[in-house]
């Protein structure tokens, strides 16, 4: 029998992306194969995220595209997952009468049953617990796929900040510690399948542990992976200002495969605005932190999270924003305009900023950024850096593509290259979103 064929479409965070490929890998156990053109699937799956800006109707959207494949193949079956799946539930069933089942942001182990239960019984499964402190990856079964180089390891799940603004603990439920045995079996057998770099990821991975009695530490856990044969870089995000600790920050330069790059969100540089928040920590606080993790390892590159127009906030609260960008020299940062989110003190707060000021604020932040991105970019023409080639970069299999250790995009000449080498590369040109260079031969 043809093996049947899926589809995933992914929305969202890095998180995100790591459960949609355990969901493949789950698939892929029960002998299904995975495909990148809907019209050849058997199965579509959309997974969601919710965290900013009107998802549901992205997701109303993708599932509207869809709508006419199953109407040319009746045996065709689609489902959502994810933050939206855990935040409208049956809604979406309801609203959407060709879709076939709605999985949970802590549910992805019972997809193989959930195919089962459509297929033998006709009934439409929804399942949504978020079930306390419990691993939603734990006991999976492992199948990394062959060929890569780079990886995502959730750590954890969840979280227990309830900043005012974020839906995140409400559709990824309370924080939950991966067993770092767990994790480090998951690593080693990345590792086993070629993967040199992996990214550990959870909401705030500096509270790593915290919460599971008898557990390691963040750092402890680094200091494991750095241990595990094979794997050559260590990456992680996010890091909570208000729990990033000096041994953390030690750890850079100390541990030798831990790349030096830190996402630090900060979210707005108005201590007014950061206390509506609830964010935990000051913008001298923060500041502390960026000169304690430059004194450590001046070269580290520091990325961020800013929001703009959250409720209440005024002119002068911005320019503490744009005053802390222009302080910090952030490497990169992600903007957004801030948007209600269901459940969320935030979304209660009046003092709504209009759309238009959001823009303007979203415009004049980013301009900012570009101009110091650029000229950090720059410093880098004819420097010689460590990059770890990925693969083929967009111009074709000529080039190759890879990153330096602080995360920066290299693309360089490098027909013979093969993905996983750790290359020396001199950095010829600078330009808007990555950096290019040649190859130094051995
Ligand atoms: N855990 C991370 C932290 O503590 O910063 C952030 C995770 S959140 C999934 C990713 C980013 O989305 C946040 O850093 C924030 O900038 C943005 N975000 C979250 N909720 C938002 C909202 N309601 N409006 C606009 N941006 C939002
Ligand atoms: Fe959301 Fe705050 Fe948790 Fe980050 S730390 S996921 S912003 S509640």
């Amino acid at each position: 029998m043809f093996p049947k064929k899926f589809f995933i479409q992914t929305f969202g965070c890095q998180m995100n992306v790591y459960d949609s490929e355990r969901i493949a890998q789950l698939l892929t156990a029960r002998n299904y194969q995975q495909v990148d053109d809907p019209a050849r699937a058997d199965l579509i799956l959309v997974n969601t995220c919710s965290v900013r800006e009107k998802p549901e109707q992205k997701v109303y959207s993708a599932l509207g595209r869809f709508q006419d494949l199953k109407r040319r193949k009746p045996g065709l079956l689609i489902g959502v997952a994810g933050c939206v799946a855990q935040q409208e539930r049956e809604k979406l069933l309801e609203r959407v009468p060709y879709l076939d089942f709605v999985l949970g942001t802590k549910e992805l182990r019972r997809i193989t049953e959930f195919l089962d239960l459509r297929e033998t019984s006709g009934h439409r499964p929804c399942a949504t617990a978020l079930g306390g402190r419990v691993d939603p990856y734990q006991d999976l079964p492992l199948f990394p796929p062959p060929g890569r180089t780079t990886a995502f390891v959730s750590i954890m799940q969840g979280c227990d900040n309830f900043c005012s603004f974020c839906i995140v603990p409400f559709v990824r439920g309370r924080e939950v510690s991966r067993a770092s045995r767990d994790i480090l079996e998951e690593i080693r057998s990345l590792s086993a399948a070629g993967v040199k770099e992996v990214t550990l990821l959870g909401q705030n991975v500096n509270s790593y542990g915290n919460r599971a009695p008898g557990e390691i530490s963040f750092t402890d856990l680094l200091e494991a992976v750095q241990r595990v044969p094979g794997v050559e870089r260590i990456r992680f995000t996010t890091s909570h200002p208000k729990d990033l600790s000096p041994r953390l920050i030690q750890s850079f330069g100390r541990l030798s495969k831990l790349c030096e790059h830190i996402h630090l969100p900060l979210q707005s540089g108005s201590n007014r605005i950061l206390d509506r928040m609830s964010r935990g920590y000051s913008r001298e606080e923060y500041w502390e932190k960026v000169l304690s993790l430059r004194r450590t390892y001046p070269e580290i590159s520091i990325t961020t999270d800013m929001i703009v127009g959250f409720p209440g906030e005024e002119e002068r609260d911005f320019e503490e924003s744009l005053e802390m960008i222009e302080r910090v020299q952030f490497d990169d940062l992600f903007s957004f305009r801030y948007s209600d989110r269901p459940h969320t003190r935030a979304s209660d707060l009046t003092e709504k900023i209009p759309e238009e000021l959001k823009q303007r604020r979203l415009i004049d932040l980013q301009s900012l950024q570009r101009k110091i991105t650029s000229g950090k970019s720059r410093a880098w023409e004819g420097r010689v850096a460590e990059v770890l080639a990925e693969g083929p970069s967009k111009a074709g299999a000529e080039e190759k593509t890879g990153r330096t250790r602080t995360n920066r995009i290299v693309n360089f000449p490098g027909a013979s290259i093969s993905a996983g080498s750790l290359l020396k590369v001199r950095i010829e040109k600078a330009l808007a979103h990555s950096l290019r260079g040649e190859l130094i031969p051995e």
